[in-house]
C-alpha cells in the first residue's frame, strides 16, 4: 500500500454506524435526518430525473451550469462580493470532496494546516493524505460561574494560543461554524481575529459552513469570507445534502477567489470529474427556490432551524433530567453532553475495549448494553488532545420526535 494512507484506516463513521446497524438502535449517532426532505425538492429530484436525456448524462465537469449560476447568485448575495459561476465555484460529490480537493490541491508535503478542535474528524486524515502536518488549536470550556460552560459560546480560543501556531510553513487554517459536534457559531468579533491573523501570516482559510442554515436563539451566522481582505483567501464548503435534508445525495460545493478554485478544479477533472446530474439539477431547483423565498416563512432554510429549535429544547431537557449535563448548541445539529456523573453506573469491563479511550467504551457499552448510538467526542480531538476530551459524547438531534421519545425511554428508564 501506499505510505500515504498508513494511519488512517481507523474511522468513526464507518465503525460505528456499523455497531449501530448491528444492534438495532435508537440511533442518535451519525448525523442525517430521519424525516423526508420539503415536498418542492423531492419533486425537483423527480422532475429532474423523468426529465429527458441530457438529465442522465453527463454535465459540465465543475458544476451543473443551472446549480452554479444559482449558487453564484445565492451566495453572492449573502457574501456580499459578485460571484462568478463559471470561475469560483466548483460543485463536488458533498461537502467531503470538496474539503478533500481543497486539501489535495493546497498543501504540499510538510505545509502545516492549523486545524481548531473539536473538528469534522476528516480534516485531520485529508491533511496527512495530502503530506502536510496538522497543527491543532483546541476551544476550550471557559468556567462559568458555579460550573461548567452551558452553551457552545462559552467554549473559547486563546487569541495568543491561536497565534503562537502560525509560523512561514502555515499554509491554511480550517474552520467550521457552525461547528460539528460542538454547536459553536462564531461571532464576528472571534472570526475576526482568524482573519487578521489569516492576512498577516498569508494564510488560506478553509470555512466549512455545511450547516450555516441552522442557528438558534438569535446566534448569526456570519461568513469569514465577507470580512474586507477574506474573499481572496477563503475557500467556503457548503453541502446541498445539509441544505436540504437529503445527505444522500451528495451535492456540494467549495467558492471562492477564481485562482484558488482553479487549483480545487485541477484534482477535481483529474479525480472524480464530475457529480450526478439530476441531482445537481434538483439542488439548483432548490436554491431557486430559496433565493425568492428568503428571509420569509416559506423559505425552508428558516423552516428548518424553527423545527430543530424544539427538538435541541426537548433533547437538552431529557438528558439534563438524567443528570447529563448538555453543552446547549448555538448551531448545527449536534449537542455534546458531559458523562462524567454517570460514569459509576456503566460497567466497563468488557475486555475488548480496555484500550480505547473513556467516551468510546461509554458509546460501545451505550449502544450494546442500552440501544442507543451516541458518537464519542473525543474523535473530534488529535491524538495529543485527546485525553482532555474523553468525557463526553455527541447526540444528533435532526430526528423525529418519536426518534427523540424513544431515546428518552432509553436514557430514563437505565439513569
Ligand atoms: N463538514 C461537516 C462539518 C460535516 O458535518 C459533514 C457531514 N455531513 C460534512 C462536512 C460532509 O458533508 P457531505 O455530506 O455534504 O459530504
Ligand atoms: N456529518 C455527519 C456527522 O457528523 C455524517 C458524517 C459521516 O457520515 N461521515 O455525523
Amino acid at each position: 500500500h501506499a505510505r500515504r494512507i498508513e494511519g488512517v484506516d481507523k474511522n468513526i463513521w464507518v465503525d460505528f454506524t456499523q455497531l449501530a446497524a448491528d444492534y438495532q438502535v435508537v440511533n442518535l449517532g451519525q448525523g442525517f435526518p430521519d424525516f423526508s426532505p420539503p415536498s418542492y425538492i423531492q419533486e425537483a429530484f423527480c422532475k429532474a430525473v423523468n426529465g429527458g436525456c441530457s438529465m442522465h448524462q453527463y454535465t459540465r465537469a465543475f458544476g451543473h451550469p443551472p446549480l452554479v449560476s444559482i449558487l453564484a447568485k445565492f451566495f453572492g448575495r449573502v457574501v456580499g462580493h459578485e460571484i462568478d459561476a463559471f470561475e469560483d465555484i466548483l460543485v463536488t460529490v458533498g461537502a467531503y470532496q470538496a474539503l478533500f480537493c481543497t486539501f489535495q490541491a493546497l498543501v504540499d508535503e510538510d505545509d502545516e494546516v492549523i486545524i481548531v478542535e473539536p473538528f469534522f474528524d476528516c480534516y485531520q486524515p485529508m491533511v496527512k493524505m495530502a503530506g502536510g502536518k496538522g497543527v491543532y488549536v483546541p476551544l476550550r470550556p471557559v468556567s462559568m460561574e458555579g460550573g461548567k460552560a452551558l452553551t457552545s459560546a462559552d467554549w473559547v480560543l486563546s487569541s495568543e494560543e491561536l497565534a503562537s501556531k502560525f509560523n512561514p510553513r502555515t499554509k491554511a487554517i480550517v474552520i467550521n461554524t457552525p461547528n460539528n459536534p460542538l454547536g459553536k457559531v462564531y461571532k464576528r468579533e472571534e472570526l475576526q481575529v482568524i482573519a487578521d491573523l489569516c492576512i498577516k501570516h498569508d494564510v488560506v482559510c478553509i470555512s466549512d459552513e455545511v450547516y450555516e442554515w441552522l442557528t438558534y436563539d438569535g446566534a448569526k451566522h456570519v461568513k469569514i469570507a465577507s470580512l474586507p481582505g477574506m474573499w481572496e483567501r477563503t475557500v467556503t464548503i457548503g453541502s446541498g445534502g445539509k441544505s436540504f435534508s437529503a445527505t444522500g445525495w451528495k451535492v456540494g460545493w467549495a467558492i471562492g477567489a477564481g485562482p484558488i478554485v482553479k487549483h480545487l478544479k485541477t484534482v477535481h477533472q483529474n479525480s472524480v470529474y464530475h457529480c450526478a446530474t439530476a441531482a445537481q439539477e434538483a439542488v439548483a431547483q432548490g436554491f431557486q427556490r430559496e433565493y425568492e423565498l428568503f428571509g420569509t416563512p416559506d423559505s425552508y432554510f428558516l423552516q428548518l432551524p424553527e423545527m430543530l429549535h424544539h427538538k435541541r429544547k426537548k433533547l437538552a431537557t431529557c438528558l439534563e433530567s438524567v443528570g447529563l449535563q448538555p453543552v446547549l448548541p448555538e448551531g448545527g445539529y449536534f449537542m455534546i453532553a458531559d458523562i462524567s456523573s454517570l460514569s459509576e453506573y456503566v460497567d466497563l469491563n468488557d475486555p475488548s475495549t480496555q484500550d480505547e479511550p473513556h467516551d468510546y467504551r461509554f458509546v460501545k457499552w451505550l449502544i450494546k448494553e442500552k440501544g442507543l448510538a451516541t458518537i464519542p467526542v473525543s474523535a473530534f480531538y488529535s491524538p495529543e488532545h485527546r485525553k482532555d476530551f474523553e468525557n463526553y459524547i455527541r447526540f444528533c438531534f435532526v430526528k423525529e420526535d418519536s426518534t427523540l421519545n424513544a431515546a428518552e425511554d432509553i436514557l430514563r428508564k437505565w439513569s
